[in-house]
């Protein structure tokens, strides 16, 4: 039966930001294929999980070159299912992209920033997402070996063959950020999104980021909200079959100390109190910041997608919430 999408979806469901000072509006929860897309993942469970982020109201999807494993098989799972399901919907979609790290063999194929790969690392994926452009793609993070005017260069360059709508940067500094939206304003191009990772256990951009962000007028996707799924109660009682650290890719074991520990079950506490799983108020708690647009999370199946979307069902917080919150996570 072909796809059918909720027609209640904007029906009131999900909060929409507007990103930074732009015309662009994004979903108050993302979702990102970075892990659970891959070709060595269950295509019809990916798929399942598309069609019911968007049912609830997801319009941006986030995607990068390798994401998978293998590299770029995320995003040919995404354009099958782009194909499939979503072809007649493009315009309410945000489709997300970037180039930073490795990618191809040889010295073309990154880590890197140069023009040569940035460019061709966007046609790559826009063949394999079977896109004529996508709304936003990313420089994926600062290559210090190449000169910043180079891989600003090359992102306003696919902006103005319209390749990329817009254009944004992921974990660069608050100063590369301001020297990067310079650059760019000399191309005539805005600055639209900053990416960088952001969560109750990693407050990175509260030393200076959000400020310049806000400065800039730049939105704010805030990446692994729930710190790789350390933020939900799944760890709280060992390791599950199947979860992220089992992986030992991206989450190693050793991130789950006792500190860690300590202050995910005071969390886990405090988000009982509040009526909500852990995962969904660690995602009210970042976008409890007008600065940020978005967050943008991960999830292996559709229950997990579920439990974390209700997380806008109870966005607000009382200051003791806060403050307990605050003395939870304090070092
Ligand atoms: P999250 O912090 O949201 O972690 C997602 C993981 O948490 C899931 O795969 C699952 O892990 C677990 N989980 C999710 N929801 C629940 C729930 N409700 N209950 C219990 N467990 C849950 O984000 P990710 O680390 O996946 O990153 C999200 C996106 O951010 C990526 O897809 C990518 O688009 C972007 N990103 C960007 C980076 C960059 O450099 N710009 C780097 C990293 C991510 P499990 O499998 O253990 O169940």
């Amino acid at each position: 039966i072909p796809y059918q999408p909720d027609p209640a979806r904007y029906d009131g469901q999900m909060p929409y930001h507007r990103c930074g000072r732009s015309g662009l509006d994004l979903p108050a929860i993302s979702l990102g294929l970075w892990q659970n897309f891959g070709g060595t993942d269950v295509f019809e469970t990916g798929r399942a999980i598309l069609r019911r982020a968007f049912d609830r109201g997801v319009t941006h999807f986030d995607l990068a070159n390798n994401y998978g494993p293998p590299f770029g098989s995320a995003e040919e799972n995404f354009g099958r299912i782009m194909a499939a399901d979503f072809a007649a919907h493009r315009d309410e979609l945000v489709i997300s992209s970037k180039a930073g790290w490795d990618m191809w063999p040889g010295p073309y194929g990154g880590p890197s920033g140069s023009r040569k790969y940035v460019i061709a690392s966007c046609d790559q994926s826009l063949k394999r997402m079977g896109l004529d452009y996508v709304d936003i793609f990313y420089s994926h993070r600062v290559d210090e070996s190449t000169p910043l005017e180079e891989t600003m260069g090359a992102l306003a360059h696919l902006h103005a063959q319209g390749k990329a709508l817009y254009v944004g940067i992921s974990s660069y500094s608050p100063e590369l950020t301001r020297a990067a939206a310079a650059i760019l304003a000399e191309h005539k191009v805005p600055l639209l999104i900053h990416q960088p990772s952001y969560s109750l256990l990693n407050r990175w951009i509260e030393g200076g980021l959000l400020d310049t962000l806000a400065d800039l007028g730049t939105g704010c996707i805030a990446f692994s909200p729930l710190a790789q799924g350390m933020l939900t109660d799944k760890y709280l009682t060992g390791v599950p079959e199947g979860a992220r650290v089992t992986k030992g890719r991206s989450l190693k074991e050793g991130f789950l100390t006792d500190e860690n520990m300590a202050r995910i079950r005071t969390l886990a506490d405090i988000a009982a109190a509040r009526g909500q799983s852990l995962a969904q108020m660690a995602i009210a708690w970042v976008l409890r910041d007008s600065r940020v647009t978005s967050a943008l999370i991960g999830a292996r199946n559709v229950e997990q997608l579920d439990n974390s979307l209700d997380a806008v069902k109870r966005l607000d917080f009382a200051e003791e919430e806060l403050s307990a919150i605050e003395a939870a996570t304090a070092e």
